[in-house]
């Protein structure tokens, strides 16, 4: 972690409506200008300024040198968006930082990983997705969900989604590798003798992000299940584990997978 400036310093830079119309006109720019297969294109100056409501080009060119280096890069070409760019940017553009839309509750597939009923409920909880079981009325999961993810699609597809992002974030933890910043996942196994879930063993695998604090729990027997080894044991015995997870029991499973993370 650079200690150079501190993050107020960075997040000043954008206390201005001409710089976040900067970035926004980078990016529309580069959207305008790229081909398929061209990499991300590099907006000259002229071309920003086309889409930027500034009075003037110095004005123009003074607010470009304040993103350069921490928001844009620039080479002799034009000017592109660096990792921090990217990420505002693309969090400006989709509208993440507004309450995302309501959703159910609405019934869906599934065995409750406490009693076992099929008595699954959704709905919308704050920025997580939240499955309940209306008979034992404990929280079987709460996967965190962006505004535009429920914004851009109906509630069938937005469950879908839900399944299809908690499956890449748990392959991408039991790589070690942290979904939200990259960083590297310290993993523990961890005996919990009072463990909630009947047909669980004690012990879950916390994995830790060490840069950006998040924790990803999940019950060893689910840790171990999706393991190259696993599957190709299920698989010679005429079981598809890869294929179980995504049916009826999918749900559940993620459910126990983030539960305690997610209750906090
Ligand atoms: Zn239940
Ligand atoms: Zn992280």
């Amino acid at each position: 972690m650079s200690e150079d400036r501190s993050a107020t310093d960075i997040f000043r830079l954008l206390a201005d409506e001409t710089r976040v119309d900067i970035l926004r006109a980078v990016a529309v720019a580069q959207y305008e200008l790229e081909q398929v297969g061209s990499g991300a294109a590099e907006p000259a100056f002229s071309e920003i300024y086309d889409h930027v409501d500034v009075e003037n080009t110095s004005k123009l060119s003074y607010h470009l040198g304040e993103l350069t280096g921490t928001y844009l890069r620039k080479s002799d070409d034009g000017y592109s968006l660096s990792h921090a760019g990217e990420r505002i940017v693309r969090f400006i553009l989709s509208g993440n930082y507004e309450q995302p839309e309501a959703f159910g509750p609405k019934p869906v597939d599934g065995v409750c990983v406490f009693c076992g009923e099929e008595a699954l409920e959704a709905k919308r909880s704050h920025q997580f997705f939240r499955i309940d079981c209306t008979s034992c009325e404990q929280q079987v999961t709460g996967q965190p969900i962006t505004p535009a993810q429920g914004r851009t699609r109906d509630s069938e597809s937005l469950v879908q989604s839900v399944k299809l992002r908690s499956a890449e974030d748990a392959r991408q933890i039991r790589r070690g590798m942290c979904p939200e910043c990259g960083a590297q996942l310290s993993a523990d196994v961890i005996a919990v003798p009072e463990s909630p879930l009947p047909d669980a063993d004690p012990f879950v695998v916390t994995s830790t992000c060490e840069e950006c604090l998040r924790e990803y729990n999940s019950p060893l027997t689910y840790s171990v299940v999706f393991h190259p080894a696993s599957i190709a044991f299920h698989w010679d015995r005429g079981i598809d584990v890869t294929a179980r997870a995504l049916g009826v029991s999918r749900a559940s499973l993620r459910g126990a997978l983030d539960v305690s993370t997610d209750l906090g």
